[in-house]
């Protein structure tokens, strides 16, 4: 089957290679429409790794996806041959003790699309579990499907949280996740978000919408910005999704007594953070690792328009110039958000 792969750090190649395709009986199979490029498949390409996820042998990258099912198998009974769908990319053991407390995402023996050695699906087809698939509403395009896996990041967050009604938040970092998670705190109740970067360009991205105000750390420091709107008391809620030191600094002169810290980002390397001013301050901290029973709620979100990710799509590339999407998200441009590729090219639906 013709696929993206990774063959090692820096070099990609559209070919075919032999991939898994046997049906279980819960599986179904599915034909790929749309694959969104994300910021840990980019990350394999430039850097040949993420931490001890090391590149040894040719993998296909893409793990944002959706597309349509086109076999099932003879215990599924929850989709049907034709239906649009989106797919959960991560796959537990579903008798682990992780799985059975409710934290699947954490369990040591997940499978996770595009995460060495397990390939993505920037192939032809995929077979994956049904348990793992779920059906896109009809006003919800192939786009939108793929773009639910990042959005389920912060839907994560959101819950983490545990938002009251009327919260304030503030999110550190304006990338594809920081924006994603400010959309979710909004969703779950937070009456404005404040959102920070170095860019210009993404804020003017989060400040599309109701609600979020951006804040340029360039000019405007993000704990007198939050002083000035709280009256000195400081947020409900902070969301790191930057993963830079730099803000780690600032995390406890935002947040409120009693607030809560999440933390999303994953920096490179262990960072500092200032425990006696998180403790006087007795701030709840939360940490995000993917996510766990969420897709389904994304959707529906999306589906009653409470939340719309169509301002986020940047272009999209036809599956054969998939290397040229990963060379221009490598190259960061700070007006992209994200970048899709349409493997299936013959299809009309967007
Ligand atoms: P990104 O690089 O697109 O976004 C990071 C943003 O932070 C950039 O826009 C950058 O300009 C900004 N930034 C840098 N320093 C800052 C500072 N001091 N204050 C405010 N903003 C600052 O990356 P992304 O794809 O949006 O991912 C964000 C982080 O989340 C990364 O660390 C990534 O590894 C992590 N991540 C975590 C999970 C998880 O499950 N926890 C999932 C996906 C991504
Ligand atoms: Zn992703």
């Amino acid at each position: 089957m013709k696929a993206l792969v990774l063959e090692r750090q820096g070099e990609l190649s559209l070919r075919d290679i032999d991939l898994p395709s046997d049906m279980g009986p819960t599986d179904v199979r599915i034909k790929l429409h749309t694959v969104g490029v994300c910021g840990s498949d980019v990350h394999y390409y430039t850097h040949g790794k993420i931490g001890d996820f090391v590149v040894t042998a040719p993998m296909v990258l893409g793990h944002e996806a959706s597309g349509t099912v086109i076999e099932v198998g003879a215990a599924v009974t929850t989709l049907s041959v034709g239906d649009r769908v989106c797919m959960e990319p991560g796959v537990p053991d579903l008798t682990s003790r992780a799985s059975r407390l409710g934290i699947y995402n954490v369990d040591p023996a997940v499978t996770f699309w595009a995460t060495p050695p397990i390939h993505g699906v920037l192939c032809g087809e995929c077979v994956h579990p049904a348990a793992f698939t779920f059906k896109l509403p009809d006003t919800v395009s192939f786009a939108e499907g793929a773009m639910v896996e990042p959005f389920a990041v912060g839907m994560q967050a959101a819950k983490r949280a545990q938002i009251a009604p009327g919260d304030t938040a503030v999110v550190l970092g304006a990338g594809t996740i920081g924006i994603m998670t400010a959309l979710a705190a909004l969703a779950g109740g937070c009456a404005r978000v404040l959102i920070s970067d170095l860019s210009a360009e993404k804020l003017a991205i989060a400040e599309r919408y109701d609600g979020i105000t951006g804040i340029d750390i360039r000019q405007t420091s993000i704990v007198d910005a939050v002083a000035e709107l709280t009256s000195g008391w400081g947020a409900d809620v902070v969301f790191e999704c930057s993963g830079a030191q730099a803000a780690m600094t600032d995390l406890f002169r935002i947040v409120r007594p009693g607030g809560a810290i999440v933390f999303v980002g994953l920096p490179p390397d262990p960072v500092a953070i200032d425990i006696s001013a998180a403790t006087v301050r007795e701030c709840r901290m939360e940490t995000v690792f993917r996510y766990a029973n969420v897709f389904d709620r994304a959707l529906d979100l999306i589906a009653a328009g409470k939340v719309d990710l169509k301002p986020l799509l940047s272009e999209t590339y036809p599956f054969d110039a998939s290397i040229e999407a990963f060379d221009r998200a490598a190259e960061g441009r700070p007006s992209d958000v994200k970048l899709q590729i349409r493997v299936d090219t013959e299809s009309e639906a967007p």
